[in-house]
């Protein structure tokens, strides 16, 4: 059987601008080859299932590399997998698009192309530069500033100063300088608008404005790295007036998550709204008792609990996770239904756990005003009558301050069934695993005190000091502070808190 090729654009890096034709590709796909620039967190959305082909290019070396990755989606393809070409941008856009497919089209290899946004066009509209207005140019020029082997150019300096329109280079950053200077000796008046608008609608993004005279040494000066493009024309005046992306509150702002990855999107969605760039880091992933099989004993006693359950052994059942909640009820409907709860009461932590005992249909007769297990535990107590029979089904090797507490009611049973794990997982993108050796970010958060050792060991490394880390709670805070991360901690354990903990971070000038 022969398999596919999708020639996929993934936009400039900004997930957001990944269409969704794209994503939904890529989901299922079972080889992906990637390029260096597209965007880390599209590259989140690989299925683990997926094989992962670095093709990115290095300058000097592209012509051996380039015939490599034809043959790589021949051969993938040639042994029946869906393979997804996943390219910066658009594909076709000096994206060498077309060359990937001569090899296909020769063996009959059926492909399809996913355009994506070109980083020609959006990059400048994340610096409030609109490539077209009627009051200043007539067209828009897309050039590469790339040079041939003999240093020489391909570009039509004349022909592009006389067309008037807005002209953006791809790719010519090394060659800025000669670039400037050929439209001037072509006739370009020296005072014309010019930027160079780097790492677009990343976090890092930068941009400098000056005219086709000063941009080269305006760049120098801020010392512009790649990528980034160069636009030239009157347009490029108006970005002070329309920038828009550097305003919203966390702009800027590079932060890492480190949460089980099932649960992370919600988190890094908002955070991306409010202007951050989020790398999400699966630093743990939550793994039930019942599906592992080194798991055995303790999945036979989380079972001997629901048949105690049904039974009527129990009067209260605490949860104190969302991810909790939702393993306990996936097993107890493969064993059982939901009519083994009549009559309980059930206790949740906090806010996330209410929300996902809610998605059940059921509500919680109990929550602490403070989201953890020392408050929980202790006002729980409080109303719990002598003798009560509890079950709380949670991670292995949970917090012992809630057992503390409410141990002080008489005669009280407890059973404390580990129904989850929390695994360290390693990335399998190199890029990402450096990242988390790095603590490449300004922010780290931490929602849980293990998120915070997952973090610890996916690093390898001992010095902590320079992670600014914004945690969920107390624990997760002292789990932190013994590293020698620098904390600070949300008012309250919810998602809403730990943005607000982060913005006045960002607020008070520390980045
Ligand atoms: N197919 C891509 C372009 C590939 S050529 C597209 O449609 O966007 C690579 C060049 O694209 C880089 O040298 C740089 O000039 C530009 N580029 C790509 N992503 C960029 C980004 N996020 N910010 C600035 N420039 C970018």
């Amino acid at each position: 059987m022969r398999g596919k090729v999708w020639l996929v654009g993934a936009g400039p890096a900004d997930p957001g601008l990944f269409t969704l034709k794209g994503r939904k590709i890529l989901q299922e796909a079972d080889v992906v080859v990637y390029d260096a620039l597209v965007g880390r967190a599209i590259l989140d959305m690989i299925p683990d299932s997926a094989e992962i082909i670095y093709a990115g290019k290095r300058a000097g070396n592209h012509t051996l590399r380039q015939e490599e990755t034809n043959q790589i989606l021949l051969q993938e393809a040639l042994k029946g997998k869906k393979v997804v070409r996943l390219k910066g941008g658009d594909p076709f856009v000096f994206g060498r698009g077309g060359e990937e497919l001569e090899l296909l089209a020769e063996h009959q290899i059926p492909f399809e192309v996913v355009p994506g946004v070109t980083s020609a066009f959006a990059v400048p509209a994340y610096n409030g530069i609109p490539v077209t207005h009627r009051d200043f140019c007539s067209s828009v020029h897309v050039i590469t500033g790339h040079r041939r082997k003999d240093l020489s150019y391909d570009i039509d300096f004349e022909a592009l100063v006389r067309t008037k329109g807005t002209l953006v280079f791809l790719m010519g950053i090394s060659s800025l300088a000669d670039i400037c200077r050929g439209l001037m000796d072509a006739g370009m008046e020296e005072t014309m608008p010019a930027a160079v608008l780097e790492r677009g609608t990343t976090a890092a993004q930068r941009r400098v404005i000056a005219t086709v005279a000063t941009l080269p040494s305006e760049c120098e000066k801020n010392q512009i790295q790649t990528p980034a493009i160069i636009v030239v024309g009157k347009v490029c005046e108006l970005a002070e007036t329309f920038s828009w992306f550097e305003k919203r509150p966390l702009a800027g702002v590079r932060v890492m998550v480190t949460r089980p990855r099932e649960q992370m999107h919600d988190l890094s969605e908002r955070l991306r709204q409010e202007g951050a760039e989020v790398l999400e880091m699966p630093a743990i992933r939550t793994v039930p008792v019942y599906e592992d099989d080194a798991d055995k004993e303790r999945a036979e006693l989380l079972d001997e609990a629901l048949d105690c359950l049904e039974n009527g052994g129990y009067d209260w059942l605490i949860f104190t996770s969302p991810a909790g909640v939702r393993i306990f009820f996936k097993r107890l409907y493969e064993r059982k239904d939901m009519r083994i709860l009549s009559g309980i009461k059930i206790a949740v932590i906090g806010e996330g756990s209410r929300k996902a005992l809610r998605s059940y249909g059921l509500r919680a007769d109990f929550m602490p005003d403070t989201y953890d297990g020392e408050n929980l535990g202790r006002q729980l107590a409080g109303i719990l009558p002598e003798g009560s029979r509890i079950l709380i089904p949670r991670a292995a090797a949970g917090n012992q301050e809630l057992i503390e507490e409410l141990k002080k009611v008489p005669e009280v049973q407890i059973t404390d069934a580990a129904s989850y794990d929390t695994k360290y997982v390693s990335s399998r993108l190199p890029e990402e695993e450096q990242a988390l050796e790095n603590a490449d970010a300004d922010y780290v958060l931490f929602t849980s005190a293990s998120c915070v050792r997952g973090f610890a060991a996916g690093s390898g490394r001992n010095d902590f000091s320079g992670v600014r880390a914004i945690c969920i709670g107390r624990q997760t805070q002292t789990a932190a502070e013994e590293l020698g991360m620098q904390t600070r901690t949300s008012l309250k354990a919810t998602m809403d808190s730990m943005i607000d903990c982060l913005k006045d971070a960002v607020r008070e000038g520390i980045k």
